[in-house]
């Protein structure tokens, strides 16, 4: 039995602010201001594996307004996401995702992220894709006011090879 799921997530970019992409610190002169660490790419996919599963979105989860999660590290949500997917009988078949972000460049930082998220996932690395678009200079993302991600991932029953 397959499910599949969609997740999105923006948030706006201010300077000097932190850029976390993927569990990974990246050096940019613009970060995203967020409740928690603001991990776009990993708000997106957290949010598909809710969403696979019929289970609300994250900020059902971990509501914006909690004080519990405030500068949280967006690990914490993937973690429950996964916990409540292995819990329903689930596992991750593969996902792919997209950062739409107008600087900086992430191409050097996609296969650090693509491990994260393949150690996290409990999946091989094969299995992870992860892209990086930028806003050709035109809405949000391109005058660098935001940075968005989306993820579809596709999970499995009974898929496991063990
Ligand atoms: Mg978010």
């Amino acid at each position: 039995m397959f499910r599949i799921g969609f997740g999105s997530d923006t948030h706006r970019l201010e300077a000097d602010k932190p850029l976390i992409l993927g569990g990974l610190r990246i050096e940019s002169d613009f970060g995203a201001v967020g409740h928690s660490d603001a991990d776009t790419l990993l708000h997106a996919v957290t949010d598909a594996i809710f969403g696979a599963l019929a289970l609300g979105d994250i900020g059902s989860h971990f509501s914006d307004t909690d004080e519990k999660w405030k500068n949280a590290d967006s690990l914490v949500f993937l973690a429950e996401a996964v916990r409540l997917m292995k819990e329903k009988g689930f596992s991750v078949v593969n996902v792919d995702s997209i950062i739409n972000l107008e600087k900086p460049k992430l191409r050097p930082h996609i296969d650090k992220m693509r491990e994260n998220l393949a150690r996290n996932l409990e999946i091989e690395i094969d299995c992870v894709s992860v892209k990086a678009k930028t806003g050709e200079k035109v809405d949000a993302v391109g005058r660098r006011e935001a940075i968005k991600a989306e993820a579809v991932i596709l999970l499995g029953k009974n898929n496991r090879k063990n």
